[in-house]
C-alpha cells in the first residue's frame, strides 16, 4: 500500500538527490562573504527563512539545506570529537539529514549506517525503542531531532546505551524549549500537541533537565554551551543559535 507517509519520503530522497547535484550552481548563486556554512563549505550572502510555525529569518542554506543545529553539530564533531582521526569505527545515523550525511561519510575509515521508521532514503528500516544490533555494535550514534517524537524516550535512549560500544559516543540531539521537560502521554490530538508542545507530532517539550533523562538511561553526559563558546562573530557568521548546547553522551 502507498501511504502518504513513503510518497514523502520518496520526494525528499529525490529532492535530496537533485538538490546535491545542484550544489555548484546553488553556490555560484548564494555566493556572498557575510555568512558561512560550514556543513556544505560554502560561503554566502545570507541564510534564508525557515520555519513552519514561527519562520526565523536567517535560518536554513541556501545551497545545502542546513539549519542551525546542523552547522553547530558539524563544528562541534569536528572540534570535540575523534570522528575524523581515521581511525576505523561504525556510525549509525538516525533520520539522516542529508547535511550532515557528507561529514558522516567523509572518510573510507567509517562504517556508515543510515536508518529511520519511516523515511525510504535510509539505508534501513529501524525502530529506535527495538534497535536489530546486538550490543556493542557501534562506535558513534547520531540522532537529531527526533527523541521528541518518541513516546517512549527513555526505552530509546537505553537502546542507545545498550547497542554503543563501551567508552564509545552518542550526540541524541533535542529542541530544548522549556524551563523543565513537559509531557503528558493522554494529550493526542495534533491540534493540542501543537498548542502544548510546540509542533503537532511532538509529544513534549524538553528542558535543560534533559541531561539528567540521559543520565539515568546510564550515559555520562557532558554538556557543552558550545555556540556560546564559539562567540558571538562565529555564531553570526555561521547562524548558530547562540542558546543551543550539545549533550556528549558517552557509555561507561
Ligand atoms: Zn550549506
Amino acid at each position: 500500500m502507498i501511504t502518504t507517509k513513503k510518497v514523502r519520503s520518496t520526494a525528499k530522497m529525490v529532492l535530496s538527490r537533485t538538490r546535491r547535484s545542484l550544489h555548484p550552481v546553488l553556490r555560484m548563486i548564494e555566493r556572498g562573504d557575510a555568512r558561512y556554512c560550514p556543513c556544505c563549505k560554502s560561503y554566502l550572502r545570507r541564510f534564508k527563512p525557515y520555519g513552519e510555525i514561527v519562520v526565523r529569518p536567517e535560518a536554513m542554506c541556501g545551497v545545502c539545506g542546513s539549519v542551525e543545529r546542523d552547522r553547530l553539530m558539524h563544528l562541534f564533531i569536528n572540534q570535540k570529537t575523534d570522528l575524523l582521526d581515521g581511525r576505523r569505527k561504525k556510525l549509525l545515523h538516525i533520520a539522516p539529514e542529508l547535511s550532515m550525511r557528507a561529514l558522516f561519510q567523509s572518510g573510507d575509515y567509517i562504517d556508515y549506517l543510515s536508518a529511520d521508521l519511516s523515511d525510504v532514503s535510509a539505508m534501513e528500516k529501524m525502530d529506535i525503542t527495538e534497535i536489530q544490533y546486538p550490543a556493542n555494535t557501534f562506535d558513534v550514534i547520531y540522532c537529531s531531532h527526533v527523541l521528541e517524537h518518541v513516546p517512549d524516550d527513555r526505552k530509546a535512549m537505553r537502546e542507545f546505551l545498550r547497542v554503543l560500544k563501551p567508552g564509545r559516543w552518542a550526540i541524541l540531539h533535542v529542541p530544548i524549549t522549556a524551563d523543565v521537560t513537559y509531557e503528558d502521554p493522554s494529550v493526542t490530538d495534533p491540534k493540542e500537541r501543537e498548542r502544548l508542545f510546540g509542533q503537532f507530532d511532538h509529544v513534549r517539550r524538553y528542558g535543560p533537565d534533559y541531561a539528567t533523562r540521559l543520565a539515568d538511561a546510564g550515559f555520562v553526559v557532558e554538556t557543552h554551551p558550545f555556540a556560546e563558546e564559539m562567540g558571538a562573530t562565529i555564531a553570526t557568521q555561521c547562524g548558530l543559535d547562540p542558546k543551543e548546547a550539545v549533550y556528549l553522551c558517552r557509555k561507561p
